[in-house]
C-alpha cells in the first residue's frame, strides 16, 4: 500500500544534559523526560529549530530538493512538484565507545541509560552508562 516514505534528517539535536543529575538526556527538543532520574525538562536550542526549518532535502519521490520549513523532527512534509508526503525524521546520533580490554572503538546509537555490550573483536562484555 502507499506507505509514506522516511528520510533521516541530517541535521543533528543538540546533545544536552540533564540540570538535576547530569546524565543525558533522550534526543529532541521541548519537553523532555530525564531516563536517569524521571525529571521533566524543557529544552530548547534555537540554532537547532532554524537549522532544522532550512535545512533541504531530497523529495524520495522526484528527487526535487525542497526546504524543510518546519523547525521540528520528526516533520510531515510535502513535495510541491509530485505531491508525495513523506516523514522527515530526526538524525540517529552516534557515540563512540571504546572497548576497555582491546581498545576498539565501537559506534551506537547516542541513547541515554546504561547499555551491555560485548565488543565485536575481542568478545568481552562491559557495561557503559550514558
Ligand atoms: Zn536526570
Ligand atoms: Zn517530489
Ligand atoms: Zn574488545
Amino acid at each position: 500500500m502507499d506507505e509514506r516514505q522516511e528520510v533521516e534528517s541530517s541535521v543533528e539535536a543538540p546533545a544536552l544534559s540533564c540540570p538535576r543529575c547530569k546524565g543525558m538526556l533522550p534526543m529532541g527538543l521541548g519537553e523532555v523526560t530525564c531516563v536517569l532520574c524521571d525529571a521533566r525538562v524543557r529544552v530548547d536550542h534555537p540554532a537547532t529549530r532554524r537549522a532544522w526549518a532550512e535545512e533541504k532535502v531530497a523529495c524520495p519521490g522526484c528527487s526535487k530538493v525542497l526546504v524543510a520549513g518546519v523547525d521540528d523532527r520528526p516533520a510531515l512534509l510535502r513535495c510541491g512538484s509530485c505531491e508525495v508526503e513523506f516523514h522527515l525524521t530526526p538524525k540517529q546520533a552516534k557515540v563512540e565507545v571504546a572497548c576497555p580490554s582491546c581498545d576498539r572503538r565501537l559506534r551506537m546509537n547516542r541513547r541515554p541509560g546504561r547499555r551491555e555490550i560485548t565488543c565485536p573483536a575481542c568478545d568481552t562484555g562491559f557495561a557503559v552508562n550514558f
